[in-house]
C-alpha cells in the first residue's frame, strides 16, 4: 500500500498566520554535546501547518477540538482538482464547479479541494479562492462530512464574520486546512487525518494522508 503524505511539512521557516505564533522547534538536549539523548520541544500557533478546525475557533460555545467525532475524519475522500480553473482568475468556487463529482460524493462524503493556489509554505498566501456560501448547504445534501482544502482557511484572508467556517458548521461538515495537495492528482482514495488530542483547543495539527486499495 502506497501511503501519499498530504501534510505541510512543520517546521521553522512555516509562514504562520500573520500576528499569529509561528512554529519552533529546538533541541534541549542534544546528544551532540553530551546528553544521553536528543530532545526537542516546539511551539506554534495550531492553526500552523495542516489542521483540523474545531467550532470553538469562531463560536464560544462550539466544540473543542478533542470533543469531535472521529469518524469523519477517516474514510473515503474525492480529491477536485480545480488548479487549471481557479488558473485562469482568482474567484469564488461555485457550486457548478462542484456539479461534476456530485455521484462521487455518495460514497466518499469526503471532499478535498485542490486549488493550486498556496505553493510556497514558506510565504503567506495575500488572497485565496473561497468556496460561493450555497456550498456548504449543497455539501451536505449530498452527505460529506469534511472539506479538506489546501489553502490556510475556508473563508478570505481578511475576513472578520468567517461565514464560511460557520455556514460549513451549521451544515455538520468539518474543516481541514493547509493541506498539500500539489502531488495528488484528482479522483477517488482513502483518507485520514487525526486531530491531536489538545484539550479545550481550538485547533489541533494533524497528520493527513491518502491511499488507494
Ligand atoms: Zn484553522
Amino acid at each position: 500500500m502506497e501511503i501519499i503524505d498530504i501534510s505541510r511539512g512543520l517546521s521553522d521557516s512555516l509562514a504562520p498566520w500573520p500576528g499569529d505564533t509561528a512554529f519552533h522547534f529546538q533541541l534541549n538536549w542534544k546528544m551532540a554535546e553530551g546528553a544521553t539523548v536528543n530532545v526537542g520541544k516546539f511551539g506554534m500557533g495550531v492553526h500552523n501547518g495542516t489542521h483540523v478546525d474545531a467550532p470553538f475557533h469562531f463560536d464560544p460555545d462550539g466544540e473543542t477540538i478533542e470533543q469531535l467525532a472521529l469518524e469523519a475524519f477517516v474514510g473515503p475522500a474525492v480529491v477536485m482538482d480545480l488548479t487549471e480553473t481557479l488558473a485562469k482568475g482568482m474567484r469564488e468556487i461555485s457550486v457548478t464547479d462542484l456539479e461534476s463529482i456530485a455521484a462521487e460524493l455518495r460514497d466518499a462524503p469526503r471532499l478535498l479541494l485542490k486549488t493550486g493556489a498556496w505553493r510556497d509554505s514558506r510565504i503567506f498566501p495575500k488572497e485565496i479562492p473561497v468556496i460561493s456560501a450555497a456550498v456548504p448547504p449543497w455539501l451536505q445534501a449530498r452527505g460529506v462530512k469534511l472539506l479538506g482544502l489546501d489553502l490556510p482557511s475556508v473563508d478570505p484572508i481578511d475576513s472578520k464574520e468567517l461565514s464560511n467556517h460557520h455556514l460549513l458548521a451549521a451544515a455538520g461538515i468539518t474543516i481541514v486546512e493547509s493541506l498539500d495537495l500539489s502531488e495528488v492528482q484528482g479522483g477517488h482514495y482513502h483518507f485520514a487525518a487525526l486531530p491531536l488530542k489538545i484539550e479545550d483547543a481550538d485547533a489541533a495539527p494533524a497528520r493527513a494522508i491518502l491511499w488507494r486499495s
